[in-house]
């Protein structure tokens, strides 16, 4: 039996986070593949023949409770524990990245080869470089047409205004890829289409050196050209390669392959392992904390209504800290302020959710919430108190005035878009003097919108009746005792409170923020309900 730090040591815990069809899933199920936690592809249920996000999202829903896309999965492969955290696919959904990405000691990106940083998801991967976590690229569908690997890459440093190391290097693409060369074991994989065709299992990879002379007979003479070419390049004018860097978010290691026919991706998974590190040390009240203090500590990050339809349940998902966690034992709740049990902690194992006896700083456990948590709230040790930084919450950039189509629906209503809104889905607001029949919703991205009205009407059977709002700033008024009404603002400006009372304006302009400071003098505007800018 390894002991509780032991267990630690071996644990990564990583997000994975693309657009969508650049092969998350894919990507995903070849690596649960290669740690034997399933046995064949195709059985991670992701979003297979879903186009968009919103129709991901519902098909999401009708798999509840065992989608990658609510959870976390976690598989073990060479002495590591590895715990995988899907993201949401869609910018619209970005506040959702950057939430799973606290809980997450690094990131991975997908790329499509074909496409590079797609325009849709700029802000998601955008959000990944917030958060200063090593960030992994790994460059997917080298067996289809690829833009230039040149390209890729520049494309992701002037984007993301991050540094980039290949780590392996392809060789040509589409029809023409031979596989890559991996730049510090100074070999070549080939690649082998026929023995890769389904992608169904495990392929073997086999290498051989730059100063092969059978080589011009496996690349030929163009490829091989080209390959030395690059190799020569990349290690002249590249930029050099610094494991410290990696580990602080400054260059994001690349690697090429293609997940369906698994080539690249064992090769990716080792390095990866070899580069990442056990779970970090966290801030908190109480100083830092780090992950082999034997006080159990967690955060919350993602909290998640209705997954079992059956049961109406809601679960709080929550990242494990320091120590080790043992069903059955006591944690205080901080925010709550009060001692507590778990109840029903769970994990998600490939396909498989499981009650789980024990879990340890670095994992993920997803546990029954009586509607007694919020995201960011710290769970610790009754015996060391203290609570992590929160999360932040993106200011919302769309606004719609939400009202339940039938008034006798009224109850249904405020219950589903309270919870939607514990959920961290939505941020919700009144009219001065409002009552919550009528509601003012503030989304970060559109399509939030299209998934409120769908869970309202499927999971609280409320249709509702939305009007957008034109605002697409917020501030919140900082001003103590200051009446709203007494304020010289522009007509278009609408005040408004949040659930707490806090007033707030809608702006509809950034010129229109700039005049309600211009015209009433002392104004403090905040972009958060607690001050922050
Ligand atoms: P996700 O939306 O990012 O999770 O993408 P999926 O993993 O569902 O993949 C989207 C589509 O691309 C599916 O049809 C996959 O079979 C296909 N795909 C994924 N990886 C590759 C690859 O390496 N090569 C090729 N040719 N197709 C791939």
């Amino acid at each position: 039996m390894l002991d509780y730090k032991q267990e630690i040591e071996r644990r990564r815990t990583f997000a994975i986070i693309s657009h969508p069809d650049a092969g998350k899933t894919t990507l995903t199920e070849k690596l649960l593949l290669y740690g034997g936690a399933i046995q064949q592809a195709g059985m991670v249920k992701g979003k297979r023949n879903m186009r968009h996000a919103v129709s991901d999202w519902m098909e999401i829903e009708k798999q509840r409770g065992i989608s990658v896309t609510s959870s976390v999965m976690q598989f073990a492969y060479n002495n590591f524990c590895i715990n995988i955290l899907d993201t949401p696919g869609h910018q619209d959904f970005s506040e959702d990245t950057y939430r799973t990405l606290m809980a997450a000691d690094s990131a991975v990106m997908v790329i499509d080869a074909g496409k590079g940083v797609e325009k849709q998801t700029r802000k998601l991967f955008k959000v990944c470089t917030l958060r200063n976590i090593p960030i992994f690229t790994f460059i997917n569908k080298m067996d289809r047409d690829a833009r230039s690997p040149y390209d890729l890459t520049e494309q992701i440093e002037e984007e993301l205004g991050i540094k980039t190391y290949a780590v392996n290097w392809p060789i040509g693409s589409g029809r023409d890829f031979q596989g890559v060369y991996d730049r510090a074991a100074k070999k070549i994989l080939t690649f082998t289409a026929e023995e890769t065709a389904n992608g169904a299992h495990q392929v073997a990879e086999s290498a051989s050196d730059l100063s092969d002379p059978k080589l011009a007979g496996l690349l030929g003479d163009d490829l091989l050209a080209t390959l030395r070419d690059d190799v020569e390049l990349l290690d002249g004018a590249g930029e050099e390669f610094s494991l410290e860097d990696v580990r602080q978010g400054k260059l994001s290691p690349v690697f090429f392959g293609s997940a369906l026919t698994n080539f690249g991706v064992e090769p990716f998974l080792q390095e990866f392992l070899r580069m990442t590190t056990p779970p970090l040390p966290r801030e908190s009240t109480a100083g830092t904390v780090n992950p082999t203090d034997p006080d159990f500590s967690a955060f919350v990050f993602k909290i998640q209504a209705n997954m079992n339809k059956a049961h109406r349940d809601r679960v709080a998902f929550m990242r494990i800290c320091s120590g080790e966690f043992d069903r059955g034992m006591e944690v205080m709740h901080m925010q709550g302020g009060r001692k507590m049990k778990l109840m029903q902690p769970q994990q998600l194992m490939a396909e498989q959710r499981e009650v789980i006896d024990h879990a340890y700083a670095g994992d993920i456990i997803g546990v029954f919430d009586p509607g007694v948590f919020s995201i960011g709230d710290t769970l610790c040790s009754p015996a060391k108190k203290f609570t992590f930084g929160g999360i932040p919450t993106f200011a919302p950039e769309h606004f719609s005035r939400v009202s339940p189509v039938d008034t006798m629906k009224r109850k249904q209503f405020v219950k589903g878009i309270t919870q939607i809104a514990q959920e961290g889905a939505i941020q919700i607001f009144q009219e001065l003097n409002g009552s919550m029949e009528e509601v003012i919703v503030g989304v970060v991205g559109v399509l939030q919108f299209e998934v409120l009205e769908y869970r309202l009407k499927n999971e609280y059977k409320v249709d509702i009746r939305m009007e957008s709002l034109p605002h697409e700033y917020i501030r919140w008024i900082q001003n103590e005792d200051l009446d709203p009404k007494t304020l010289d603002l522009t007509s278009d400006t609408r005040c408004i409170q949040d659930l707490k009372g806090s007033h707030l304006l809608l702006f509809v302009s950034e010129w229109n923020i700039s005049w309600a400071i211009d015209h009433n003098k002392g104004l403090h505007l905040s972009e958060f309900s607690n001050g922050e800018s």
